[in-house]
């Protein structure tokens, strides 16, 4: 299963709610911000030991976020402490919203302050498809609750949405002056509902030796990137700093970082341009990536300097790519990375052992190829796509 998340607007709010909601915003981000500063201090938070004028259901949503914030910036690249601005979209849990059908329109009901209230959406292919399923579906149905006086077990007839586990948590968000709702739901991972016409997929594999692999799997064509000049230029300033470390000389030392980053911007500035052209030559080219979830794991290996410059240089060579795709018509998707690397795509055999350094060797039948050319071959012919 994947999520693909849809965004449907709301009909021009009025200018109050608009301001209610941009209120709602601040407050929701300041929650979240002084959560994470008190996670940090030591503190274990409960919605009841958190004081916000926030609806509750809403300021667990912001507890939520700052734990989760806490957690990635405690694992991750990041350096700096993560701070919410007061754009932050706005989670609403399941249980707070919902979609109504009146008179032939669909509204959506959620909850930001007190009361839920229907508000109604620019229809769109995804509303009319999807929408009856997050209605409310209320049954009764006989179930054991606790009794809270007594602690008992006790049979009860309760009310049951029976559509809840459909909809999932969502996202009030605002772009200019419009407001939307990001609304992610699970779809099985074929592509099939993309397009009947003929596309061409490329697939984009970057990695530290070759800084990029692309391959179109039908034609057979490749081309390879290497990583070696990265690798080089990249020793090089860590030498010039190291020299300019011993004699403490910082402001140089920082300058010299500077450098480094806009080289390695222009550098990957560049690639993205080949990366897109090398599409280009293809009949309605679509760009696959992987999602970036595990580059640490492939930098394990290395020391902890080179691999936080690592992550974010792929990062930012992924974000320069869709810039480019988008400039020119191209479309990009992003697959889940699982297996990318050891699947052998002839009989689709998954062994770690496939994989030995450079070499892609399938355990089962045989076939042999460069691993990272391989990679690439995966990713373009993957149809399972990550959001
Ligand atoms: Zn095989």
């Amino acid at each position: 299963m994947a999520t693909v998340t849809h965004l449907v607007k709301i009909k021009k709010p009025t200018k109050a709610k608009h301001k209610e909601w941009i209120h709602a915003q601040q407050k929701y981000a300041a929650c979240i911000n002084l959560c994470i500063a008190r996670i940090l201090n030591g503190d274990s938070l409960s919605s009841s030991n958190v004081e916000a004028e926030l609806n509750s259901s809403i300021k667990n949503e912001a507890i939520r976020k700052a734990k989760r914030a806490v957690a990635d910036y405690k694992q991750g690249p990041a350096k700096k402490v993560p701070t919410f601005k007061s754009r932050v979209p706005i989670s609403i849990n399941n249980q707070n919203w919902d979609t109504k059908c009146v008179k032939g329109r669909w509204y959506v009901g959620f909850v930001v302050d007190k009361k839920k209230k229907y508000l109604p959406v620019e229809e769109n292919a995804f509303v009319t498809r999807y929408f009856s399923f997050f209605q409310q579906n209320i049954t009764y149905e006989m179930k054991q609750v606790k009794n809270k006086a007594t602690k008992k077990l006790v049979k009860k007839e309760v009310r049951v949405d029976k559509n809840r586990e459909n909809r999932s948590t969502i996202q009030l968000l605002r772009k200019g002056s419009d407001w939307y709702f990001a609304i992610p739901i699970e779809i099985s991972c074929e592509i099939r509902t993309f397009s009947i016409v003929p596309q061409t997929f490329i697939g984009v594999d970057v990695g530290l030796r070759h800084l990029a692999v692309i391959s179109e799997p039908k034609s057979g064509k490749r081309q390879y990137f290497s990583g070696k000049e990265v690798g080089y230029i990249r020793r090089h300033f860590r030498s010039l700093r190291r020299s300019l470390g011993k004699k403490k000389a910082l402001r140089a030392i920082k300058r010299l970082g500077h450098k480094e980053n806009r080289w390695m911007q222009d550098y990957n500035r560049k690639l993205a341009k080949k990366i897109v052209d090398f599409a280009l030559q293809f009949d309605r080219p679509v760009i696959k990536m992987e999602k970036l979830y595990n580059i640490r794991q492939t930098c394990k290996t290395m020391k902890k300097a080179d691999r936080t410059i690592h992550s974010w240089a792929f990062y930012q060579l992924q974000r320069f790519i869709i810039q480019r795709a988008e400039k020119c018509n191209v479309r990009v998707i992003f697959v889940n990375p699982k297996y990318t690397s050891q699947e052998c795509p002839k009989c689709h055999h998954i062994e770690k052992a496939n994989r030995n350094k450079d070499v892609f060797h399938c355990m089962k039948c045989g076939h042999r190829d460069h691993a990272d050319h391989n990679a690439s071959k995966n990713i373009a012919l993957s149809t399972s796509i990550a959001v």
